[in-house]
């Protein structure tokens, strides 16, 4: 008999795993129907020994000391500050926007302030902001849009921003300095010895048992738990009662050079030319030392694994009715970016968790706390 089954193995259930088993002696049992644990976050060494992001880069930043110093129990950290660039009009300059990125594209020598006349002089006025192109082009102007916003998100989301809610690219600055760090949280950093690594660390604990290639729905009957933390898709979790929740989703393509380095930084964007959106070249992320050197090329799908939630009104108020039927599910607990449908970074899933935590031992007694 186990004190609880949790569902999925990545920040969400392997946070709350490890909190359970080593604060109050519970037992658990961890499932997860993928092949590793550390969900989204999983890395590993290809053919070539090189340390890739299985799906995709995943850098840490945060502005939470709490979640930070968590983690901290299972990690070493190397310092990283994500840069990333973007191929526009074949030039690369960095992303988001800032005043090298204009001062390049047009080959001026604008100062901050008179990029903020820049902007203004072009921006569009627009009446009331309700899609991701409106927030755009009532910022910097079409041009401007049509060159770095317009295609990535075409391609990213399969619709025209114009489609899509302001909240997609809102979540992308412009800045009229110079500061080309793409997060400007202040701690900003990787795991020293990679993801997978701390999530081994984490989940190691004599109370806790992990069964990879486990599908919820194939075991559910098969072992004696009291209490449930779920953190897969919450429709898959009711049997799409009320329809599925449409997630965007994305195909990695993983390549090898056989020479020491690619690109100047880590991710460039592509939003003009090419089927992908972006390329990434772990070396710079993880500070490995080889002489060849791996590439993710990323393209956006619409099948495959769940990986963003598409934000529209409608797909809200669907959540919305998961959401009751889940506040109403009793002795159930639903964690995570699937189980709450909502983008998060890692970051704050990792405070989502902690916090539920809390609220477990603040609701359920344990029998086994010393
Ligand atoms: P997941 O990591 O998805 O883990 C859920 C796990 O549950 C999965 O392993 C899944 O296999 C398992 N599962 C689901 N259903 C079942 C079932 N029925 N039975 C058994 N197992 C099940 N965040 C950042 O902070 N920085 C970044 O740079 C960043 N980059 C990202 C890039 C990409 C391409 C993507 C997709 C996400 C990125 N994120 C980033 C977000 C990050 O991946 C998530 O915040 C984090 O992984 C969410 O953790 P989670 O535990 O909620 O979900």
């Amino acid at each position: 008999m186990f004190d609880w089954l949790v569902v999925g193995a990545g920040f969400a259930g392997s946070v709350l795993a490890e909190r359970l088993a080593s604060q109050r002696g519970d037992r658990v049992l961890v499932v997860d129907r993928r092949p590793h644990v550390g969900g989204n976050a999983y890395d590993c060494y290809d053919e070539a020994g090189l340390l890739i992001h299985k799906y995709g880069p995943h850098i840490f930043h945060t502005n939470s000391e709490q979640v930070f110093d968590h983690l901290s129990q299972f990690t070493e950290w190397r310092p990283y500050e994500h840069r990333v660039l973007a191929e526009v009009d074949k030039k690369l300059v960095p992303v988001p926007i800032n005043l090298e990125t204009i001062n390049t594209l047009y080959g001026l020598d604008l100062t901050p302030e008179q990029l903020e006349e820049w902007f203004a002089a072009r921006a569009e006025p627009v009446k009331e902001i309700r899609s991701s192109e409106d927030v755009v082009v009532s910022r910097v102007g079409r041009e401007l849009y049509e060159k770095f916003f317009r295609g990535y998100t075409r391609k990213q989301w399969g619709v025209d921003p114009s489609e899509l809610d302001k909240s997609v690219t809102a979540r992308v600055p412009t800045r009229t300095n110079r500061d080309d760090r793409y997060f400007t949280d202040k701690l900003q950093y990787m795991p020293a010895a990679g993801y997978t690594r701390m999530f081994e660390r984490m989940l190691h604990h004599p109370n806790i048992q992990v069964m990879l290639k486990t599908d919820y729905s194939q075991m559910r009957e098969e072992f004696a738990y009291k209490r449930l933390i779920f953190t897969g898709p919450v429709d898959e979790y009711f049997g799409y009662c009320y329809g599925r929740l449409p997630y965007r989703s994305l195909r990695f393509e993983h390549k090898t050079l056989q020479k020491e380095w690619h690109q100047p930084v880590a991710v460039v964007n592509y939003p003009m030319e090419h089927d992908y959106t972006r390329v990434t070249e772990y070396k710079h992320l993880t500070g490995q030392q080889h002489p060849w050197t791996s590439l993710t090329f990323e393209y956006p799908t619409a099948d495959g694994d769940p990986y963003y939630p598409v934000p529209t009104a409608e797909n809200a108020d669907r959540y919305r009715r998961y959401e009751a039927l889940a506040r109403t599910t009793e002795d159930v607990w639903f964690v995570g970016r699937l189980a709450t449908y909502r983008y998060y970074n890692m970051d704050q899933v990792v405070g989502q968790a902690l916090a539920t935590y809390r609220r477990i031992e603040a609701s359920v007694p344990s029998d086994n706390r010393a």
